[in-house]
């Protein structure tokens, strides 16, 4: 826990001028509030994350996040860096309590994991922000999104345009769900499924593909991905007829071809329409 954030930053200060002379914003201008920031981490290894964020992070005073993805950044944490972790579903209680730090003068990154504005804390950040009318401006440090990490890992299955689905209904009503992924289909777009399935949720996955095979054929390639760019990272190439075979829980994305995709060598390609 850190007691002492001025002798901190002057400690920090030097630290980063020495290593990348780049100074760190967040510890040279204090006002009475802090600073916020919310940080997108990438899929969970440290080399996938922007220079922006390693450094931010190893300036902040307070960092907030679920505690696995406090756990994917430890080794660049130190002691005298407070964390405040909470579990899945206490979203909120984490987002107010960094707010809360921030307005004690410390200076606190609210983290995500991948993109902090797709599926994560950004939007919620600053909800609660405009709720309780607190002028504080958070400024929002992008992650490569599983999307992204997932793509790269099967080819380049992104090549042309694509869209994201959760199948998540925690917050989001089936019916919705249900109704985008027959757009996506009926579109020809290359669709990302985040959130694919979990414990209590395995009949969203099942009902996505019934949907898309309604529009693509049952030999469409389909990548799935589990812990994309991170330790214990698995690449499957399967396609919508067979793609329930393989092990799709809340670790995975999911990448499903448009009408064009082909597999060469074990890698996705969705063609952009070059003449070779
Ligand atoms: N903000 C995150 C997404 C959070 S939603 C981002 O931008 O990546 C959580 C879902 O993201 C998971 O259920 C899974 O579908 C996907 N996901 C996150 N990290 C992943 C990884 N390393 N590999 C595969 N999928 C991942």
């Amino acid at each position: 826990m850190r007691t002492s954030s001025n002798d901190q930053c002057s400690k920090r200060k030097s630290d980063f001028e020495k290593d990348s002379k780049k100074q760190g914003d967040s510890c040279f201008s204090r006002d009475e509030s802090g600073k916020l920031y919310v940080i997108g981490i990438g899929p969970g290894d440290i080399e996938q994350m922007s220079l922006k964020a390693y450094r931010l992070l190893q300036e902040v005073e307070v960092i907030a996040g679920y505690k696995t993805y406090i756990n994917l950044i430890n080794e660049i944490i130190d002691d005298q860096q407070t964390t405040y972790s909470t579990g899945m579903k206490k979203e909120n209680e984490r987002a107010l309590k960094a707010i809360e730090f921030v307005r004690q003068g410390k200076d606190v990154a609210v983290i995500s994991s991948g993109d902090p504005g797709i599926y994560g804390m950004a939007g919620l950040v600053l909800e609660l922000l405009e709720k309780k009318d607190i002028e504080t401006k958070p400024e929002i440090i992008p992650g490569i999104t599983a999307g992204n990490a997932a793509a790269a890992s099967l080819g380049a299955p992104l090549m042309h345009d694509y869209v994201v689905i959760s199948l998540s209904d925690l917050l989001t009503p089936w019916s919705v769900i249900e109704k985008r992924l027959h757009k996506a289909g009926e579109g020809d777009f290359v669709v990302v499924l985040y959130n694919p399935s979990s414990k209590k949720r395995k009949n969203q996955i099942i009902q996505a593909r019934e949907i898309l095979l309604k529009y693509k054929k049952s030999a469409t390639p389909v990548g799935i991905v589990r812990n994309a760019k991170r330790g214990q990272e698995e690449i499957k190439n399967s396609n919508l007829e067979d793609m329930l075979d393989n092990k799709i829980d809340m670790l995975t994305t999911v990448i499903i071809g448009n009408s064009k995709t082909k597999n060469y060598n074990d890698l996705m390609i969705t063609p952009r329409g070059y003449k070779l």
